[in-house]
């Protein structure tokens, strides 16, 4: 048996007319850029929301990028966000001419530790980017509070959290802006790169629709400069297929890691993901822990199980952070996460065989 860490192909067969015939429309009509799909899946991603404004934008980097520079951030600024992330939470603040400031993590939910951000705010914090990681949203009544008691405004990188839930409230949906990525691996994901922006802030929007388009909204009237950043029409066909099975897609990420929860507790030192209470975690990435995280991996490998980590160096860490002189020591707890976190194969279409297979190797790894 094989079970690869995703398999995007097999979502695409379960699809493939609906999908075939969409990207065939866009050839067809040549709207390869811009045109009715664009527009139709900004308004019913809002709708899903249940925001204002959603504009899409070419990837999740772009969002997040283009998001500070309309909030005005830029030199001198600093940015608040996690030390255990993709890149771009930091890189984008960089872009922008703001200092990432990193805070360590929580062990429980390997995001933002909350009860850290207060003692990391200067007077120079323009914005607090809380990354909700693996699916999972951060406490956000704690950040809002903190946030709201300093006038900071926050953005929700979303990237990895599509229709995460914190006390009944949508990912992306409590701060000034959330920022989506719908790169093809995410929980909604394009057959390409592809992003979005929501927003219930009528200026923010707009400033941010206007930034994306090369400060033109009429074509050839460029009132600022701005950057390119579309979503193109095959893409946006794409999405378009797959938003009204997101959510059956999500329930069937949830059951496949309540399968896990029930099957691998209490396995050697095997630490599970843990769901916040109150909130809807919707497994992008199932994370476990072991001291044993190597030999694990590679015994997982050989008997055809693909696994990954999520991210085997924190941010800080990394070289192109060098510049910040930063210590590992300041972050204990992504530092020492970096050598024991292991992300296990799930995706929508996982078979029961197939999760039964993970099982009974990690069992046997184990020997239990
Ligand atoms: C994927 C990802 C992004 C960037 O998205 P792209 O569409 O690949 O640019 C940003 N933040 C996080 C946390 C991500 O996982």
């Amino acid at each position: 048996m094989k079970v690869p860490f995703v398999d995007l192909k097999q979502q695409y067969l379960e699809i493939r007319e609906q999908i075939d015939n969409s990207i065939l429309e866009v050839l067809l009509e040549s709207s390869f850029i811009g045109g009715r799909r664009i527009a139709e899946f900004e308004s019913s991603f809002a709708e899903l929301y249940g925001v204002k404004h959603c504009i899409s934008t070419a990837n999740g980097t772009d969002s997040l990028f283009i998001i500070m520079k309309m909030l005005g951030i830029g030199s001198g600024d600093e940015v608040i966000t996690t030390a255990n992330s993709w890149i771009s939470s930091s890189e984008t603040i960089s872009l922008t001419g703001a200092k990432p400031v990193f805070v360590d993590i929580d062990s429980d939910y390997y995001s933002i530790d909350e009860t850290k951000i207060e003692a990391a705010i200067t007077r120079n914090t323009k914005c607090i980017m809380p990354v909700h990681l693996q699916g999972q949203m951060c406490n956000m009544d704690l950040i809002s509070e903190i946030a709201k008691r300093y006038d900071i405004p926050i953005l929700e990188d979303c990237a990895q959290s599509h229709f995460s839930e914190f006390q009944g409230k949508r990912a992306g949906s409590i701060g000034i802006a959330g920022s989506f990525s719908f790169y093809p691996g995410k929980n909604l994901g394009a057959y390409g790169d592809a992003g979005a922006i929501i927003t219930d802030d009528d200026n923010l929007a707009e400033k941010c629709r206007l930034f994306a388009r090369h400060g033109a909204l009429v074509k050839h009237q460029h009132v600022i400069e701005g950057i390119n950043s579309r979503m193109d029409g095959i893409q946006a066909a794409v999405l378009l297929v797959k938003l009204p099975h997101i959510l059956e897609w999500t329930e069937r990420r949830r059951a496949a890691a309540a399968f896990y929860d029930s099957e691998l507790k209490d396995i050697g030192d095997l630490v599970l993901p843990v769901e916040r209470p109150n909130s809807k975690h919707t497994y992008h990435l199932y994370v476990v822990r072991t001291t044993k995280r190597e030999s694990l991996r590679q015994f997982l490998k050989q008997k055809g199980i693909g696994t990954a980590i999520h991210y085997p160096v924190a941010l800080p860490n990394m070289e192109a952070y060098n510049y910040l002189n930063l210590k590992p020591e300041d972050f204990p707890v992504a530092t020492s996460l970096e050598r024991q976190i292991l992300s296990l194969p799930i995706f929508p279409e996982i078979t029961k065989e197939q999760l039964q297979y993970v099982v009974g190797r990690c069992k046997e790894f184990f020997k239990v």
